[in-house]
């Protein structure tokens, strides 16, 4: 890891031991702190009035009991979790996860990314995190239900449209998004629409929100690619994983003429020098619920499916982790620059470990971390209950052009922020810095909160 200013030292000496064991929080602050270094040597209230202690210290966590019967008349016991991070900028916005890996620090190092991410957006959200550690792989339609209906019965309470205002992520799509805002809606006998997003477009939802992760983390490696005077034509990307967010990466990535020759999910990854059919991994995904091992299989030539391994082997022009936290390693990382590597786009929150991001920034590559590059998805959210709020619904076309123009503006922002910092072409420091500078200057104005 990169060392941190000797000032910074002891708040994040004092956020390990009042956060012990939880390593992925700890990495999320450190990242951060190795780039307020440049800050506070400019300004230094910042450290005097305490804002990056107060910024480390999420503002509530609730933690709860979500019991469930399974189909068989067996009575499960799941851990809830909902960390309300930051409410400086707006209400706490920021995803739910189901996946047996939550725990109070993954949804800790989410929620605190989640802050920066959505002040990065220039929308007013403010920052939050939730899940459980229930495994929604293998389970019923029914099972999954009662499962979210249970979560909502006890999370309902520290919900509302101008108080914190969940939507989805790893395990979360729009089926529990419904059964939740289901359950939302009998509890409280409100039709509040905003309290949710990523909703269905039937009862509320936003055009272009499921696809908006990926479109947006395209279209700011787009830009990123500009400033080298490159495109993506012709270009080989690899985009791991296989959810929402790998899929519509690589529709976008297609449509603006690159050519994606992996993806992945837990299993294995799966290489087609063809072209990956994202209508079929759609298919696979989103209507079977199947595997990605299914793809090869059913694609018959050109394609093969790998078990296990390591996706980042394939050799590519652009890679776009979109998986999940630390899943490219610093041995990946030497191995895609080893290959030619260009440019990086994070779909997923965290995917790089940071050895792959030092190898990365110190290769001259390309880097677009996810808080930048995957704020798509939640700017989105944002512009969902802007519509829910004026009862109003707007096409795919208004609602892509508004998504566009908030993606060029942070792509922008973390460019003119790196320059100004004297780190050109940093975009890891131009997003921490820019993203942390907003959040800290709305607490400071709020007193001391
Ligand atoms: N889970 C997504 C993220 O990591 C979206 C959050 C939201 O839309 O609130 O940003």
């Amino acid at each position: 890891m990169v060392s941190i200013d000797d000032k910074l030292q002891p708040i994040l000496t004092e956020v390990l031991r009042r956060n012990a064991g939880e390593a992925e929080f700890h990495q999320a602050v450190h990242e951060v702190l190795e780039s307020l270094g440049r800050v506070i040597a400019k300004h230094p209230h910042y450290l005097e009035r305490s804002l990056i202690e107060r910024i480390c210290e999420p503002e509530r966590q609730i933690i709860f009991r979500v019991p469930w019967h399974d189909d068989a008349g067996h009575i499960h016991i799941n851990r809830g979790f909902r960390v309300q991070f930051n409410s400086a900028l707006g209400p706490y916005k920021g995803g739910l996860r189901f996946h047996p890996s939550v725990n109070v620090g993954i949804i800790k190092f989410l929620g605190f990314e989640q802050t920066f991410k959505n002040a990065l957006t220039g929308l007013p959200i403010g920052g939050g995190k939730g899940g459980s550690d229930f495994d929604p792989k293998g389970k019923s339609e029914n099972e999954v239900m009662r499962f979210c209906q249970s979560f909502m019965t006890e999370l309902f309470r520290h919900l509302g449209e101008y108080t914190d205002v969940p939507a989805g992520d790893i395990g979360v799509g729009g089926r529990e998004i419904g059964y939740m805002f289901g359950q939302y809606k009998r509890l409280t006998n409100r039709y509040e629409a905003g309290v949710l997003t990523g909703k269905g477009l039937a009862y509320g939802g936003s055009r272009a929100r499921k696809e908006a992760t990926g479109y947006g983390n395209t279209w700011f490696v787009e830009a990123m690619l500009a400033t080298k005077g490159e495109t993506f034509e012709g270009k080989r990307v690899v985009v791991s994983g296989s959810g929402n967010v790998a899929i519509y990466t690589m529709e976008k990535v297609a449509a603006l003429g690159g050519k994606v020759i992996a993806c992945s999910d837990s299993g294995g990854y799966v290489v087609d020098e063809n072209g990956i059919d994202t209508g079929l991994v759609k298919e696979i995904k989103e209507v079977r619920r199947g595997r990605i091992s299914e793809y090869a299989r059913l694609k018959g030539e050109g394609a093969h499916y790998i078990t296990g391994g390591s996706i980042w082997d394939v050799p590519c022009d652009v890679a776009m982790p979109s998986a999940t936290q630390n899943e490219l390693t610093g041995k990946d990382a030497r191995t895609l620059v080893k290959n030619g590597l260009l440019a990086v786009g994070e779909g997923a929150n965290m995917p790089s470990t940071p050895d792959a991001i030092h190898i990365f920034r110190a290769s001259g590559v390309l880097f677009a971390p996810g808080k930048a590059a995957n704020a798509g998805g939640v700017a989105t959210s944002a512009l969902e209950m802007q519509q829910n709020a004026s009862r109003d619904s707007w096409s795919s076309e208004q609602t892509q052009t508004r998504l566009a123009g908030i993606m060029r503006s942070i792509h922008d922002t973390c460019a003119a922020t790196a320059d100004e910092y004297g780190a050109p072409g940093d975009y890891v420091l131009g997003a921490n810095i820019a993203g942390f500078v907003k959040v800290a200057e709305a607490m400071d104005a709020l007193g001391v909160i």
